[in-house]
Formats: structure tokens, sequence, C-alpha cells
């Protein structure tokens, strides 16, 4: 096994933290039973706010960032894992406090690991990365709670990003359809290639919200929190059902009962990071059989492991499109 690896460090300073590339050792990885060569890794919304330090997503220090990997086991002495497994991990703190993706080498806790579905290589695993992880995570909490392409439209906001391109694709194809929303209405054209029916401004679901408007659809997949979700839950039909998973446009929440308890609507919580090992299971298999490869092409751009800081910046700054694969071995 080669124990020298490119990796991205980011160390506190005094005035905030560096993010650099350096060169480390094998010797110098975190304790786990399982050692990966990693192939890929992805850029989410979570990485940008480690990478640019604006929100402390980086809790233990120096520490390598990304959230997600998938690679090849170098070593193994986990029952469930050997050398030549390809594997997948999502979340459970790596880079946050425990050192991530964005390195040649990441040893972890095999606990943590899924195998990667045989019919993804390791860059379509990343192009899903967490944000279509979580996607998946959404439409099985619709599906748990009977949402069927029959009872109405689906919105989904922050509909050009990571969660909402993968979510577009598939409720699209699971026969839903698909409202988005987005900043970017001049990307119309590459929603609607998505599987979108319909598209609107976000700006129509950026104002405070009303405590009951018109019924518009059925359920939502909101990624972007505040305002956001208090609009989509008040326009939300009877018995219907809104995941929130994300936070782009705030961590509030400010909206009142009434669609709850007027309507029963049902909000419904979706986090990743801690999903028990079943679930993942399930999200992975699901992915494999209900998400277009075609599709999630169209949605991904690679790039090499020293544009990552960039990068970061750019997806905070909502410039990135769909998703981005990290080419790391
Ligand atoms: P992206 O940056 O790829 O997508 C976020 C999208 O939200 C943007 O593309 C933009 O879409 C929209 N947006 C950004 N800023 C604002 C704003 N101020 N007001 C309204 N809309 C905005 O990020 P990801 O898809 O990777 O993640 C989305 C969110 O979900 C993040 O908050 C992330 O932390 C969270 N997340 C949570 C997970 C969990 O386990 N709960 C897992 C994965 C992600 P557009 O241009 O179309 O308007």
């Amino acid at each position: 096994m080669t124990d020298r690896f490119k990796a991205i460090l980011i160390s506190k300073r005094d005035d905030g933290q560096s993010v650099d590339m350096v060169e480390m050792g094998a010797d110098e990885l975190m304790e786990g039973d399982v050692t990966v060569r990693v192939a890929h890794s992805t850029v989410n919304y979570k990485d940008g706010l480690a990478l640019t330090g604006k929100l402390p997503v980086v809790r233990r220090w120096p520490m390598i960032p990304g959230i997600d990997f998938a690679g090849t086991v170098e070593t193994s002495s986990h029952p469930d894992y050997k050398k030549g497994d390809k594997v997948v991990l999502n979340g459970w703190g790596i880079g946050e406090t425990h050192y991530g993706g964005y390195a040649g080498l990441a040893r972890v806790p095999g606990d943590w690991l899924v195998p990667l579905p045989e019919v993804f290589s390791t860059a379509q695993a990343m192009a899903i990365g967490t944000a279509g992880y979580t996607a998946m995570l959404c439409v099985l909490a619709l599906e748990r709670q009977q949402l069927t392409p029959d009872k109405g439209p689906i919105v989904v906001t922050g509909a050009a990003g990571g969660v909402g391109s993968v979510a577009i694709a598939l409720l699209s194809r699971l026969g839903y359809a698909v409202i988005a929303s987005t900043g970017r209405v001049r990307e119309a054209d590459y929603l609607m290639s998505l599987g979108a029916a319909e598209i609107i401004d976000r700006q129509e679901l950026s104002g405070p919200a009303r405590a009951l408007g018109k019924e518009r659809w059925a359920g939502g997949v909101d990624s972007v929190g505040s305002h956001t979700l208090a609009n989509v839950l008040s326009m939300t039909k009877a018995y219907g059902v809104v995941t929130a998973c994300g936070n782009a446009g705030g961590m509030d929440l400010p909206g009142n009962v009434a669609p709850f308890i007027l309507r029963a609507v049902s909000l419904i919580g979706v986090n990743s990071v801690t999903a028990p090992k079943p679930l993942r299971l399930t999200a992975w298999r699901r992915l494999a059989k209900d998400l277009d490869p075609a599709k999630l092409e169209a949605m991904t751009a690679t790039i090499p492991l020293d544009e990552v800081p960039r990068a970061g910046a750019d997806i905070i700054a909502g410039k990135v499109r769909g998703r981005l694969v990290v080419e790391v071995g």
C-alpha cells in the first residue's frame, strides 16, 4: 500500500481558518477498522460551509473536510469488508469530527460504510453523494406517509441545487408531477430535462407566509427552510406531506400551526448524517432502481481535488448547478 497521499486540510487560525493542500501518511489517519483508497468525493452545501468557515461544521482541528467518499478497501479487520471491496460513505461526521473524503486514503469504522451498489461506479456514487442520498431519504419519507402521484403535484425547492436536482429526477421517474421552485429561472430547460413539469420563481415562496394559502401541491421536498418552508406548508393540500432537509435559505421556520391543525399536513424531518444502516441500504437500493443514469450524468460536473476550495465558495454563493464530483484517486 502506498501510504503517502494528498489531502485538503483545514486548520484553525487566530483570524479564522486556512485551507491547504498537504501530503500526509497513513499513520496520521484517525481510528478505524477499514482503510479505503478514495477514488471520488463530492462537494455538498455542507462541504461549502466547512471550506468557507461560514458555519461551524468542523468541530475538531485540523480536519480533512469532505462529508462523502467512494473508493476501494485497502485493509480491513471488519468482518463485512475485505481488500478490494468497493464502498461508499455518507455522513456519520466525516469531514466534521473524523477525517473525511478530500484525501487519497480514509480510515473509518466499517459500520459507517455501505457496499457500493453494483450498478454504480465510484464517480456515479459521488454524483449522488449526500445530496442525492438525502433526496432519496425524502422520497422514502413521502412514501412512508402514503403519498402517491395521484394525490397531486410535489414542489421541490432549491430545485437547481444538488438535493433539488436529484429529487426532481427521482420524483418524475416515480410518476409525480414536479413543480420546481428556483431562483434561477434561466435554468428552466435544465429543470424540465430532469423531469420538472412546472417552474416557479422562488420569490413566490420567499416572503412572509400566510396562515393558509391556496392549496397548490400534495407534498414537498424542501432544502431551503425559513420563509420558503413556511410558504410550502401553507400551500400544501389537506393531508399532504412535506419533508424538511435543508437550510440554504435560513434555519428559522417563521410560520404557524394552521396547516397542521386545519389541513392535517405532516412535516417530516430528514437527517442523512446519522440515518441508521438499514435505511441507508434501502436508500441506495432505491437509487440504483429509480435514478435515471442519463439524468444523473446531465446534472453532474467533475473537478480535480485542488479546485475543491473554490467550489466550496461557489456552492455557498448559489453558483453550482446540480452536482459536483471530485476526482481524488
Ligand atoms: P446546493 O447549494 O446544491 O442547493 C441549494 C439550493 O438552494 C441552491 O442551488 C438554490 O437553488 C437554493 N438556495 C440557495 N440559497 C438560497 C436562499 N438564500 N434562498 C432560497 N433558496 C436558496 O446544496 P445541497 O443541495 O447540497 O443542499 C441543500 C440544503 O440541504 C443545504 O442546506 C444542506 O445543508 C441541506 N442538506 C441537509 C441534509 C440532511 O441530512 N438534512 C443532507 C444534504 C443537504 P435555486 O438556485 O434553484 O433557487
